[in-house]
């Protein structure tokens, strides 16, 4: 009997896995493992750790729901820290694996890593199987042949809709023939981690955690409640518990499937009506498709100062007017909300996403790459695609036809916060721990 590896990333779920897709008649045993790579607690050149405490506590949450589902089906989680090109092949070698299987990645430096791990894992006569990344549709049309993919959206979106090809889900697995007797090993939290204790803000709508229950759960309530009724309308606001889906941590994460979302989508509609609020959930879907096929084709151009676009003069960073956007205490009332919501939770809207961007971008002159490393420490649902697509695109050198996306602030409070009462819920400190 062989030991097959099964490499989770960012994949956390065993719901519409595809890496747990064994024949019946299968003897293998499986051996599933995820990495808490020590480089996400490293500084980087914008001198913050890509992994910061709310990102680490939703996926340390994520990790238990997947071992307890895992271990329900018969196969224990094997979780180590360290470098996964020195770990993997040392757990080969501890469990004589013969192959493994991995869903491909859109991530420069993470299809750089993956690529010498297969190198040498190849090298010790291990068989490899690739997955393909975990898109709504099926992009393979668009990753064999990125000439096919066009730079902007809605291009991208009419190829798609005319001929829409979603795969099925992935059967769940009834059982799974796990490795026995495995050092299953520590799921350390975020103190031991070196990061910040947390405590539950009193002030936050939802609070996410991690997992795949939490994830159908919450999908359920979207559903249930009526909310994608109205989610057209409603979808710019800037807080609230229904106003939009707020599945992206678990998306990020892998805890569901966009595919699981899709076929919700379409069992709501088939049971109380599709409008036009049902169909732009899945339009949105579209847009995290889209960001992921077009990372895989750009690759690391998404990361410079210029984006996608021919060369421009670089934009200046100036470290105080960075770390006064950073801490919530710029002269716009309405940002330094959002920057306290983000730091506090881990979470934002996507309009104050947008406006914070905007501000950090062309009201304080700066450059972008800054915000984005920011995000991408305090993110919940940090998505290396969605992010520096979003980020290049509101900086005007991504996917975007427009060079000049600028939201004026006080436009944007009057519109979107008349009330005041988002800077309220952020602004005045009644913070409490619960
Ligand atoms: C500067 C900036 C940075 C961003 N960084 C991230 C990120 O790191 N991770 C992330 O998941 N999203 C990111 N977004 C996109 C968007 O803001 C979030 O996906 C959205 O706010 C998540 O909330 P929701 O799940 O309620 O979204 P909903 O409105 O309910 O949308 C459903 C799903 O569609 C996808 N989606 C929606 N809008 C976008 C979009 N603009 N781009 C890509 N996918 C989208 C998400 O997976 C989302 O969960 C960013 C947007 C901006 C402007």
């Amino acid at each position: 009997m062989a030991t097959v590896l099964v490499w989770f990333q960012n994949n956390l779920r065993v719901a519409d896995q595809p890496l747990l897709s064994f024949s019946k008649f299968s003897s293998d045993h499986i051996l599933p493992v995820f990495i808490i790579d020590e480089r996400w607690f490293k500084p980087n050149q914008f001198g913050v750790t890509p992994m910061g405490p709310h990102r680490y506590r939703f996926l340390a949450d994520s990790l238990g729901a997947l071992r307890r589902r895992l271990n329900a089906l018969g196969a224990p989680l094997v979780v180590r820290y360290g470098h996964p090109e020195q770990v993997l092949p040392d757990l080969c070698a501890q469990y004589k694996v013969a192959a493994l299987r991995y869903e491909n990645e859109v991530g420069t430096y993470e299809q750089q890593s993956i690529r010498r791990i297969v190198q040498a894992l190849i090298e010790k006569g291990i068989l490899i199987s690739d997955y393909p990344i975990s898109t709504l549709i099926d992009a393979t049309t668009f990753t064999t042949n990125p000439d096919c993919l066009p730079l902007q959206f809605t291009p991208f979106r009419q190829i798609v809709e005319k001929a829409l090809n979603i795969p099925p889900l992935v059967p769940l697995p009834v059982r799974l023939n796990g490795l026995q007797g495995v050092q299953e090993g520590h799921i350390p939290s975020p103190v031991e981690m070196g990061l910040s204790q947390l405590f539950a803000d009193a002030r936050a709508d939802v609070h996410h955690r991690g997992g795949e229950e939490q994830a159908l759960n919450r999908l359920q309530l979207f559903m249930d409640s009526g909310a994608i009724d109205t989610y057209y309308d409603t979808r710019n606001q800037l807080h609230g518990s229904l106003f939009s889906s707020q599945l992206s941590p678990w998306l990020a994460n892998g805890c569901i499937s966009a595919r699981t979302i899709y076929n919700a989508i379409k069992a709501y509609e088939q049971q109380r009506g599709a409008n036009r609020s049902t169909y732009w959930l899945f339009f949105e879907l579209l847009w995290r498709d889209f960001f992921k096929i077009s990372l895989l084709k750009h690759g690391k151009k998404y990361f410079l100062v210029n984006g996608l676009k021919p060369a421009k003069t670089p934009k200046r960073h100036d470290a105080a007017a960075f770390e006064r956007w950073c801490s919530g205490s710029t002269s716009s009332e309405l940002v330094n909300a959002a920057m306290v919501q983000l730091r506090s939770t881990g979470y934002m809207s996507n309009r104050m996403r947008q406006v914070v961007a905007s501000y950090l971008v062309n009201d304080l002159g700066q450059d972008w790459r800054w915000g984005a490393a920011w995000f991408e420490h305090w993110l919940i649902d940090y998505d290396v695609s969605s992010n520096y697509g979003n980020w290049t695109y509101l900086a005007g050198v991504g996917n975007d036809p427009r060079s000049d996306r600028y939201f004026d602030i006080e436009k944007q409070a009057r519109q979107f916060d008349q009330d005041f009462s988002f800077r309220k819920q952020w602004l005045v400190s009644d913070k409490q721990n619960t």
